[in-house]
């Protein structure tokens, strides 16, 4: 299809410099007005053919679970529940210091895949 786009264009381009050439031979203006139009559609099928090819685009989303709800936060050492305070980014990382038992952990985020 794309290949036979091409072809097609080509064919038309070429036809067209034919008749630009031919121009100058007599007839001048039918001629020049034939291959302008012939190079023109031959110029069009080429654009059309690769706007053909599908754009393909990978495009990659990282989720970061930005709010972290503290009624989910429960302490891995004493099981108390931790609010916002107790939870601290550090190095890149989520870290968790529990306020009843002292214990410093990094959280670990489960994969959602
Ligand atoms: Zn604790």
């Amino acid at each position: 299809m794309k290949a036979a786009a091409y072809l097609l264009s080509g064919v038309l381009g070429l036809a067209g410099i034919v008749f630009l050439i031919a121009c100058a031979a007599g007839n001048t203006v039918p001629r020049l007005i034939i291959g302008l139009v012939l190079i023109g559609t031959a110029l069009f099928i080429a654009k059309f053919a690769r706007s053909k090819v599908p754009d393909q685009r990978i495009i990659q989303e990282i989720d970061l679970s930005g709010d972290i709800t503290p009624e989910e936060m429960i302490c891995n050492s004493c099981g108390a529940s931790l609010d916002k305070d107790s939870v601290h980014v550090r190095e890149g990382g989520i870290f968790v210091e529990c306020p009843y038992c002292g214990t410093s952990y990094q959280l670990e985020e489960a994969p959602k895949w």
